[in-house]
């Protein structure tokens, strides 16, 4: 089977999306680019995770036409397709509804720097205003307003977390649920204490050494 990997990593990050609370029964989607080939991978429309088999993942082409699949893609495959076209960094796409980060897109609040991960996304998560699901509309939204960030808020709708790998979107969709959760808490007790411009121009130059340093070949 072609692209076995792709179809592989997409039911695993689906089941993973689930298991980690970032969504519900069917909601959300997963896709991964393959630049070369410009075949993306996305996970079929209405199926849900634990059922989902690799073959029931669909390939299209970065105009939408599905080039191997007998599922129907995605409902989101248009704002998917808009990501990969936007930003030639991005070579996979999260969406999930994960419950704090839809409070505050259902608040229409950005979620801003009460906590130093929310570097992942950038110095914020910024709010893309509501359309419909699936159409043609929130395509040319979330493609407007996702700018430099790594994640972007749909009104009342969900998150929307792009990477340079799956795991790195997905990482990305987690870390920002966790900061949306810490928002909420600290606005429900008291002030919550936002850190400045400054203080995230640190964090992220930071980000860029987190980790294992990669050997020289
Ligand atoms: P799909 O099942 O079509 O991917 O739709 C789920 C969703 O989250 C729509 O926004
Ligand atoms: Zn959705």
């Amino acid at each position: 089977m072609e692209l076995e990997n792709e179809r592989e990593a997409i039911v695993r990050f689906g089941l993973k999306m689930v298991a980690s609370g970032l969504t519900t029964g069917t909601g959300g989607n997963l896709s991964i680019i393959d630049r070369s080939s410009g075949k993306v991978a996305v996970s079929p429309s209405g199926v849900e995770y634990a059922a989902l088999q690799p073959h029931e993942v669909v390939f299209t082409d970065m105009q939408g036409n599905v080039i191997d699949g007998d599922a129907k893609p995605s409902s989101e495959l248009g704002f998917h397709l808009s990501l990969y076209h936007r930003r030639k960094d991005v070579q996979a796409v999260v969406h999930t509804h994960s419950p704090y980060a839809v409070t505050m897109a259902c608040l229409g609040w950005e979620i801003p720097a009460v906590h130093y991960l929310v570097g992942f996304a950038g110095k914020k998560v910024p709010l893309a205003p509501y359309a419909t699901f699936g159409t043609p509309e929130l395509a040319e939204i979330v493609a407007e307003h996702i700018g430099d960030y790594n994640a972007l808020l749909l009104a009342n709708h969900g998150l929307v977390a792009v990477g340079s790998s799956i795991d790195t979107a997905f990482a990305i969709a987690e870390e920002i649920e966790f900061v949306a959760r810490i928002y909420y808490q600290t606005k429900s007790i008291g002030n919550p204490i936002i850190l400045t411009d400054e203080e995230m121009d640190t964090v992220l130059e930071k980000f860029k050494t987190y980790g294992q340093e990669k050997m020289e070949e």
